[in-house]
C-alpha cells in the first residue's frame, strides 16, 4: 500500500449518511487528493475490492451493519469561475464541495441558474449521478462538463452532457458502463441572460408579489418551501424522496382514473404518464405510519424516516411493505431513489 494513502479501518459511517444508520466501514479513505484514487487503483489488493464512493450520504440506504466495500469518501475541495462563453459564465466545483454552499456561492457571484435546486443536501460530485432536480429544474439544464477518474484504466478524462446520458434521476453513472467512474469536479454554464424558472406552481405563487424576482429571491422562496415540507436530516434521519415517481403507459393511467378520478398524473412528451408516488403511498394509508423504528413522514408520504435507532434493514422492510401495497392496489411497482448499499 502506498505510504501516503490515508487508509483507515473500522470507521463509523453514522455521521456520514443522512439516515444516520450506524454502519461501520472495514476500510475507509478520505479522498482529499485525486492522487488517492490513483494510489488505490495502483495497489492490487485495494483495486480488487468492491468500492463505495461516498459523498454526503444523503441518497444512500446502508442495509448492513458492516460495509465490505472500500469506502472512498469524496472530500476534494475548491470552486472557481473558470471562463465565459457568449451566453454563459463557466463555474467549476470539486466533488467534495457541499451542493447548497456551492449554490449560495454562485448566487453571491451574481450568477443565476441553480437557485431552484437550493438546499438539496449532498455534494457537487454526486449532483450529476442522479441528475438532481427540484422545482422544475435539473442539473442537466446548466451542466457543461465534468472530470472523472476511471478505475477501469487509471485515467482521468472529461465528459460532456451527451456522454453523461442524463435522464430523470438517472445518468450513465448509475449503470454498469459508469460503475468504474468517480466524478472529480463538475463545471456548470450559468446563463448571462437569466430568467426565472417558475414552471412549478408553488414556486410561482411564492414569488408572485415580486415584479421581477432575482435569483436570490427565487432561492429564498425555494428554501422556505423546502423547510416547510421536508424534514431536516440534522434532526430526523432521512434521504429525501425515497421513491421515484413511476411512469406508466397512458392506458394504465386511464384505467386507474376510472377508479381514482383524483389520481395525480402528468402527461409526458412520449405519451406516457408520470404518477405522483407520494399520492399513491398516501392512498394506501402509509402517511404518518411506522413499522418498528422506521416511519413515513407525516407531512410528505414520499419521505421515509428513521425515528431513532432504526437499522438499514428496518427502513428496507418498510420500503418493501409500501412497494407491495402500492403494487397490489395500483399495479405499479415503486422504484427506490436512494442507492442501496
Ligand atoms: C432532505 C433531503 C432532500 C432531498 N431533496 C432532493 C431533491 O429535491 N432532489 C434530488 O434530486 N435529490 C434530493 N435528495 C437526494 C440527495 O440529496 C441527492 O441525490 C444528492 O445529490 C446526493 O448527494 P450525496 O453527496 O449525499 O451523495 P451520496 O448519498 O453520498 O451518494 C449517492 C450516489 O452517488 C454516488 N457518488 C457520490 N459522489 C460521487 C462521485 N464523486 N463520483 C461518483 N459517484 C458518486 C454514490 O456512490 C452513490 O451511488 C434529498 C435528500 C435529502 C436527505
Amino acid at each position: 500500500m502506498p505510504a501516503d494513502l490515508p487508509l483507515s479501518h473500522d470507521v463509523s459511517l453514522a455521521a456520514f449518511n443522512t439516515f444516520r444508520i450506524p454502519a461501520r466501514a472495514r476500510r475507509y479513505v478520505r479522498v482529499t487528493d485525486p492522487g488517492h484514487l490513483a494510489a488505490v487503483a495502483a495497489d492490487p489488493a485495494l483495486a480488487a475490492l468492491p468500492r463505495l464512493v461516498l459523498g454526503g450520504g444523503s441518497n444512500l440506504l446502508i442495509a448492513h451493519d458492516e460495509v465490505e466495500a472500500l469506502v472512498l469518501h469524496m472530500a476534494l475541495a475548491g470552486k472557481e469561475i473558470v471562463g465565459t462563453t457568449d451566453d454563459a459564465v463557466l463555474v467549476r466545483a470539486r466533488a467534495g464541495e457541499n451542493w447548497h454552499a456551492f449554490v449560495e456561492w454562485t448566487l453571491a457571484q451574481g450568477l443565476g441558474g441553480l437557485e431552484n435546486m437550493a438546499l438539496i443536501p449532498g455534494t457537487v460530485g454526486a449532483s450529476p449521478i442522479q441528475n438532481i432536480g427540484a422545482y422544475g429544474a435539473e442539473v442537466k439544464d446548466c451542466f457543461h462538463a465534468l472530470t472523472v477518474f476511471d478505475f477501469a484504466d487509471g485515467t482521468t478524462r472529461t465528459m460532456d452532457a451527451a456522454a453523461c446520458r442524463f435522464g430523470y434521476r438517472d445518468s450513465v453513472f448509475k449503470h454498469p458502463e459508469g460503475a468504474s467512474l468517480v466524478v472529480l469536479d463538475v463545471t456548470f454554464a450559468l446563463p448571462r441572460a437569466w430568467t426565472p424558472n417558475l414552471r412549478y406552481a408553488e414556486l410561482a405563487q411564492a414569488v408572485q408579489g415580486i415584479a421581477v424576482p432575482t435569483p436570490r429571491q427565487v432561492a429564498d422562496a425555494v428554501i422556505a418551501i423546502r423547510r416547510r415540507k421536508l424534514p431536516d436530516p440534522a434532526e430526523i434521519g432521512n434521504a429525501g424522496s425515497f421513491f421515484k415517481n413511476p411512469v406508466v403507459p397512458r392506458e394504465h393511467c386511464v384505467r386507474l382514473l376510472d377508479t381514482w378520478p383524483d389520481l395525480v398524473h402528468h402527461a409526458q412528451p412520449d405519451g406516457s404518464e408520470k404518477l405522483a408516488a407520494g399520492w399513491l403511498i398516501d392512498r394506501c394509508g402509509w402517511k404518518g405510519r411506522n413499522l418498528g423504528r422506521a416511519g413515513v413522514y407525516p407531512k410528505q408520504a414520499l419521505v421515509l424516516v428513521n425515528n431513532g435507532g432504526a437499522t438499514g434493514a428496518e427502513i428496507l422492510a418498510l420500503a418493501r411493505a409500501i412497494q407491495d401495497d402500492v403494487e397490489a392496489r395500483f399495479g405499479v411497482r415503486l422504484e427506490p431513489e436512494p442507492v442501496l448499499v
